[in-house]
């Protein structure tokens, strides 16, 4: 224990927490994680005292330091390099039903210890002279962090109707940690998962992203799945459950489907917006699945509803609106493109079209495909990451002579407007469409003069002359 308290910091706080006369601790995420061997850098302090007066005093020593003190919550922390420290005093909380925001006063050691969530979060190192170093486990949290086991502190009923983030929050360490919730705190979990309609969706959204984060995400979708917490803000993924079987024909149980994909998508890119697009890619199955008598189900168009579906749910989860949503929709609306391409004889005008409409998304497209393989025939599998990757090869060849990417046509809707002399209208959108595809199509070249002549043609059709 005592090498992970070799940062000077943890000295300093020491002898300031003793001339001012304060108790004061190391306590949850750090000390967890020391024993779980996961690197921190955000160490958080309890004092029995001002949190405020001993970071002040401690800051004062510590060379090339930022200072911030949050007053109406009696905190305060300091950053150095990469390092975060909070200080905050030891409280004690008690909550009203209708309300998260608990009404707080000061504590002692042992009811700050109370208020914590689960027992790995409990422990804490003594940075008192008396006993230097020595780890405080009121809760038997070591023991839980070597069985691997998510478990609340006080009856967890109370622990998670005082604070209904919690059970968002057992969810994700079960994910990040890989980590089993104990029965009682599980059972709870299904009784109270109601009470988190109390709490922002900033928050319940923020926790949700951790999971999708971590290294397999399924463990904590199953888990918000099970005990009905994700039915309370995310119904559309819900619905993803379950099997439909008719006239002896079944079709495959689209959340499981999508939970695997997402950790397979896991497994190739941490970037968190590849990994919404693969929750949210089959989305529109059960509002778009059809029985077809003699031949089956159908999802005919899920792609493209499950693309206008995207906004509507990035709006109410309060995620962001900007560029990651619009590459969300666009994966979501061409994720079955690069398949389709391995069942036909691929033209050169075929693939050019992928690379034109992925754009930039193309990498982050071929890995939501990749990952949407998940048939358990061994050799199916082979053969459809074998297609895929000669779709890779076909693009880079046509890449390589077009340099479609990013490619608009050489005359573009202000040209062909001022050419006839006319506004945004139908029959602009319309020879705009009908160069790019000829273009595309191969029908012309990519030059000016060709498109011109094209331009012209196509307003006559349409009955515009040229200016
Ligand atoms: P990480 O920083 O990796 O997300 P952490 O355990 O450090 O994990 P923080 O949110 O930084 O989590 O909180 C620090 C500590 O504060 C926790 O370890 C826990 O003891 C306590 N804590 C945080 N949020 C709550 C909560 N909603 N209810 C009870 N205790 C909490
Ligand atoms: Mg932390």
């Amino acid at each position: 224990m005592k090498e992970y308290l070799s940062h000077l910091i943890f000295k300093t706080v020491s002898e300031e927490s003793q001339k001012l006369g304060f108790q004061t601790y190391v306590v949850g995420g750090f000390v967890r994680d020391i024993y779980l061997k996961r690197d921190s850098k955000d160490v958080d302090f309890v004092t029995v005292g001002s949190g405020i007066a001993l970071a002040s005093a401690v800051q004062k020593r510590l060379k090339g330091s930022h200072f911030n003190v949050f007053k109406n919550f009696g905190t305060a922390q300091i950053k150095t390099d990469d390092w975060e420290f909070e200080f905050v005093g030891a409280r004690k909380e008690s909550y009203d039903r209708n309300s998260r925001k608990p009404k707080v006063e000061d504590g002692t050691f042992r009811d700050d210890i109370y208020r914590r969530d689960f027992t790995i979060n409990t422990l804490a190192i003594s940075l008192n002279q008396e006993n230097y170093g020595e780890l405080v486990d009121t809760f038997g949290g070591l023991q839980d962090l070597q069985s691997s086991i998510i478990r609340t502190p006080l009856d967890p009923h109370i622990t998670f109707s005082d604070d209904p983030l919690r059970m968002m929050r057992a969810a994700r360490f079960a994910a990040q940690l890989n980590f089993k919730i104990e029965e009682n705190t599980l059972r709870a979990l299904k009784t109270e998962a109601h009470r988190l309609s109390i709490i922002s969706q900033e928050r319940t959204t923020d926790e949700l992203n951790k999971i999708i984060l971590s290294r397999k995400p399924s463990i904590g979708f199953k888990i918000l799945f099970n005990t009905k917490l994700l039915h309370e803000f995310f119904p559309e993924m819900v619905k993803l459950q379950g099997v439909e079987i008719r006239e002896g024909k079944g079709h495959k149980d689209n959340f499981y489907h999508t939970l695997q994909v997402l950790d397979q998508c896991c497994q190739k890119t941490t970037d968190l917006w590849v990994r919404w697009s693969a929750i949210l890619h089959d989305i529109a199955k059960p509002p778009t699945k059809r029985f077809v008598k003699g031949e089956g189900w159908t999802f005919h168009g899920h792609e493209d509803k499950g693309s206008r579906m995207v906004k509507p749910i990035f709006k109410r989860l309060k995620l962001p609106l900007g560029e990651n949503m619009r590459k969300v929709i666009n994966l979501v609306k061409l994720h079955l493109r690069p398949i389709a391409l391995t069942k036909e004889y691929i033209t050169d005008s075929a693939i050019r079209r992928l690379i034109f409409d992925a754009g930039e998304d193309l990498e982050d497209l071929m890995i939501l495909c990749k990952s949407d393989i998940t048939t358990k025939n061994k050799e199916k599998e082979k053969r459809f990451q074998a297609n895929l990757i000669n779709v890779e090869k076909n693009i880079a060849a046509v890449e390589e002579r077009d340099r479609i990417r990013n490619w608009q046509p050489p005359i573009d809707g202000q040209q062909i407007m001022n050419v006839f002399g006319i506004g945004p209208s139908r029959e602009i959108g319309e020879i705009k469409t009908a160069l790019k595809d000829a273009i595309l199509d191969g029908i012309i070249t990519n030059e000016y003069d060709e498109a011109f002549k094209f331009v012209l043609e196509k307003g006559k059709e349409l009955g515009l002359y040229k200016q």
